[in-house]
């Protein structure tokens, strides 16, 4: 055996600090070196319903409290396709895009962690999450009690001077006051899916809180859209097992099985309710279900959805982001003989965020392929067919990834 020296000594020691170092900090906050700040950047601005034009503008210098980010990709959101075919939020012009992540390029001296007390740092991967206002229920961390309601978030604002407010663009600026993760240990799939996922975790820590809904329980999804297949995939990763999915459509049911649900409905094949509820019992062996979560933003799929639950089951109404009309229900049958417990769900809190990180690796962790949900990707300069392809209803997930 050749004699070591000192010098030897000291490299093989150095070494393995670095790789020491290295291996705790992975996935987390790897200081790297400054990137040149961009002088100017495109956004993707509304500027007409059915109309984004791409602008460029000069990046603003960074505050000590603020974040610049590059983005690297964006999901579209049901809710930029209303925003983008009727401006019901009365915002354009503006710069859409919220499910949207990037990485961190600059940021002032004052930012050391993100808003769960994970360091942060230039290269690092991120997502925000909603945005300071005087209130804080939804601004406070820890004391959380509040969904996104009343809050603002990126890609919801309206324009103003500093214009790189939205995730469909080349470049973000964070402002201090706004939440946001450092997600560096997830895929940019993945993280393009937080938002989304988000909404999910917040529906079936809502469904929680009826007491009903339990390992063995039996649980119809209704709907199998993003939102539907996340929610069977969120059910599985929790220990769910006997889950029944009901759509129209072959295409999504097959990637609800996929997702983790044992048996599928198709709607279609069944005329009238009483047929319907009993394929639905069939599916569970000739039982109704015990708890159900209303996935679609149909008044019918919410009136039919209360035949499939046993007396005494639970319901989560999650499918009415937006207005979509009244349902008819008969509160004696559907409520009062049948003993039910309904929990309306809507958007998700700060506290959902960390929870959602955690569910994206356990569902990747046991095989459930999340991230077959984007179905279609763009580039930012073909931002109005991603749109018309969301609209069109075609696929599932349509995100911009940036090049
Ligand atoms: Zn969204």
């Amino acid at each position: 055996m050749a004699q070591m020296n000192t010098s030897d000594i000291e490299l093989i020691v150095k070494q393995v600090l670095e790789s020491l170092r290295t291996n705790s900090s992975a996935g987390s906050s790897q200081p790297q070196p400054p990137k040149a700040y961009p002088k100017s950047g495109r956004v993707a601005m509304l500027t007409a319903l059915e109309h984004f034009e791409l602008k460029e503008y000069p990046i603003p210098p960074l505050g000590d409290d603020d974040i610049l980010v590059k983005v690297e990709g964006c999901g579209v959101c049901g809710t930029d396709a209303h925003e983008f075919k009727r401006d019901p939020f009365g915002l354009i012009p503006v710069v859409l895009g919220h499910e949207g992540t990037g990485e961190i390029i600059a940021m002032g001296k004052n930012v050391k962690t993100d808003s769960a007390g994970k360091p942060v740092n230039i290269g690092d991967k991120v997502v925000t999450c909603m945005i300071f206002k005087d209130n804080p229920d939804i601004t406070m961390f820890d004391l959380n009690k509040q969904n996104v309601g009343g809050a603002d978030v990126y890609g919801l604002l309206p324009d103003d001077d500093i214009h790189h407010n939205g995730w469909f663009a080349d470049y973000i600026v964070i402002r201090g006051g706004s939440t946001f993760f450092n997600v560096s240990d997830l895929s940019l799939d993945l993280r393009i899916l937080i938002e989304p996922a988000a909404v999910l975790i917040h529906a079936v820590e809502r469904a929680k809180t009826t007491g009903i809904l339990r390992f063995n329980s039996r649980v119809v999804v209704q709907g199998c859209g993003p939102i539907g297949l996340l929610c069977i995939a969120v059910l599985r990763t929790m220990g769910v097992e006997n889950i029944v999915a009901v759509d129209g459509e072959d295409k999504r049911l097959q990637f609800a099985r996929e997702m983790g649900a044992n048996a599928s409905v198709n709607f279609k094949n069944h005329k009238g309710i009483d047929e319907l509820t009993q394929a639905v019992k069939d599916a569970f062996g000739g039982y109704p279900a015990d708890f159900g979560f209303q996935c679609t933003g149909s008044s019918v799929a919410h009136s039919n959805i209360y035949k499939f639950i046993r007396n005494g089951g639970g319901l989560c109404e999650l499918g009415f982001f937006v207005n979509g009309g009244d349902a008819s229900i008969n509160p004696h049958f559907d409520m009062c003989a049948k003993e039910i417990t309904i929990v309306g769900s809507w958007v998700y809190n700060l506290r959902d965020y960390p929870t959602t990180f955690d569910f994206l690796k356990r569902a990747k962790a046991i095989g459930l392929p999340v991230e077959k949900l984007i179905t279609h990707r763009f580039p930012l300069e073909q931002i109005n067919e991603a749109l018309q392809t969301n609209l069109r209803m075609e696929g599932l997930k349509v995100a911009i990834i940036n090049g």
